[in-house]
């Protein structure tokens, strides 16, 4: 399935989001156009001239692609390229209109299709590409300039329009790494070369997760943060070129490539934070002994916190999370876990948590990580489980969005039989599986190579070439 999911053709055949064919093979206009598949309704297809194929450039295999999900539900488009640009039917390659640098593209949904308007012609169609005739043209959105070409599809499980950029998997590496890793200097350089393994392996281990959605990955932390061609940074491209095209595998797969902040100390393994299956390169593990004994990731800002609340502002949180809790465990998958998810007092409602009266952590994991935290209310107790204390104990002040990690001690402060402040003093930020980033700058800058770094992180995995052509 993975292996077949790198391929262009195959994730079309599989039914995952109608992927655009490489730069390199796109249908030209002109004779052979498949003009009979057009829907009657169509314009009539514009005739533009291209230069003919150059055979010498034809790809061996088929280039490693995929497509980020930039935007959803928009009621509108408006879309760019910096150069000239083709309009094309993303289903037939057929193409629509020619677009001249800077000129917009205005797209709207159209039923369950998609019209569009450039200059002066328009047309509608079932999906949309957006593509620049030379393939070093940025296209840009209101937000960002990115690599590569646009999809335009109407949102799958909504009114509006999802905006996909189908970019080559080492353009969009450019556009993760120094937003995941952030811009360090030479001598932790390592560091970066493994977050640039580390990525290109959660990549492709990952295309084709979000195909309910009409793409591969978000452009967010839900997968990896994209941030297109805006802010990419020498050192990490070079990362990405020094280690291209090299990825972790264990058992001839590529690994769930994980990787979180910082650890606070001891990395955990995946069954301990959501309901998943472990992994056997997903260890708990000490991250160290670093300088001086302590964790490699020891110097990190967060490596320890505290947050707090006064129990009147948790409790107006908790009438938001708790439910919210409640409704993601009642999903489809999420039984491993969920029983008991809610414990009613009489007369209670999920639905409705009303006074906040204790809290109390029931388990941990081997790592320290929260198992179960009991949050009783005169609703009744609910039992939240693994990382997701993280999305019920919101910060008051919203900054983080979620709490820092589920490595906690919880203090407590009454008035007799009420509480009157709630905080929790923790350790590390993120879920702590596999690599923690703040631990790999900590090891680079003492001198271990990328390897040694993804050895320690992911032990038992092996690097190996990506399978499919990179350029
Ligand atoms: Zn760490």
């Amino acid at each position: 399935m993975l292996a077949g999911l790198l391929l262009v053709c195959a994730l079309v055949a599989c039914g995952g989001p109608k992927r655009l064919p490489p730069l390199a093979t796109t249908p030209r206009p002109g004779p052979g156009v498949q003009d009979d598949a057009t829907p009657p309704a169509m314009p009539a297809p514009v005739e533009h001239p291209s230069p003919p194929p150059i055979p010498w450039l034809e790809p061996a295999e088929p280039l490693l692609l995929l497509g980020v999900g930039l935007l959803e539900d928009q009621r509108r488009l408006e879309l760019r390229c910096e150069g000239a640009a083709w309009v094309r039917d993303a289903a037939s390659g057929r193409t629509l209109a020619a677009l001249a640098a800077g000129e917009p593209l205005l797209c709207r949904r159209d039923g369950g299709g998609v019209a569009w308007e450039a200059g002066r012609e328009q047309g509608s169609a079932a999906s949309l590409a957006l593509q620049p005739i030379d393939p070093g043209f940025l296209v840009s959105a209101p937000g960002g300039s990115y690599r590569g070409e646009f999809l335009v599809i109407p949102s799958p499980r909504a009114n509006g329009l999802t905006l996909v950029n189908n970019v080559e998997l080492e353009d969009y590496l450019k556009g993760v790494v120094p937003w995941e890793i952030g811009r360090p200097d030479a001598s932790r350089f390592d560091a970066v070369c493994a977050q640039a393994v580390a990525a290109r392996t959660y990549t492709i281990s990952h295309l084709g997760a979000r195909q309910a959605q009409g793409f591969d990955l978000f452009a967010t932390v839900m997968d990896q943060v994209y941030k297109g061609a805006i802010g990419e940074d020498a050192r990490c491209n070079e990362a990405i070129a020094a280690t291209a095209p090299l990825v972790l595998r264990h058992g001839g797969r590529e690994i769930q490539a994980y990787y979180s902040s910082c650890c606070g100390g001891t990395s955990t393994t995946v069954a301990e934070v959501w309901p998943k299956d472990d992994e056997p390169y997903l260890q708990r593990r000490a991250d160290g002994p670093g300088p001086g004994g302590t964790a490699w990731c020891a110097d990190a800002p967060y490596y320890h916190w505290r947050e707090a609340w006064s129990a009147r502002a948790l409790e107006g949180i908790l009438q938001r999370t708790l439910p919210e809790y409640v409704r993601y465990m009642a999903q489809a998958g999420r039984g491993g876990w969920a029983a008991p998810t809610f414990t009613p007092a009489r007369g209670g409602s999920a639905d409705r948590p009303g006074a906040l009266r204790d809290l109390e952590i029931r388990r941990r994991t081997p790592s320290g990580r929260i198992t179960e935290l009991a949050v009783t209310t005169e609703a009744g107790t609910y039992h939240v489980r693994g990382d997701r204390v993280r999305w019920v104990l919101v910060p008051a002040s919203g900054k983080p969005a979620i709490l820092r990690s589920a490595l906690f001690e919880l203090e407590l402060v009454r008035d007799g039989d009420r509480l009157r402040e709630v905080a929790v003093r923790g350790r590390g930020f993120g879920h702590g599986i596999g690599l923690c980033q703040t631990g790999a700058l900590g090891m680079a800058a003492a001198g271990r190579s990328w390897r040694e770094i993804l050895a320690h992180y992911y032990p038992g995995a092996v690097l190996e070439p990506v399978k499919g052509r990179l350029r």
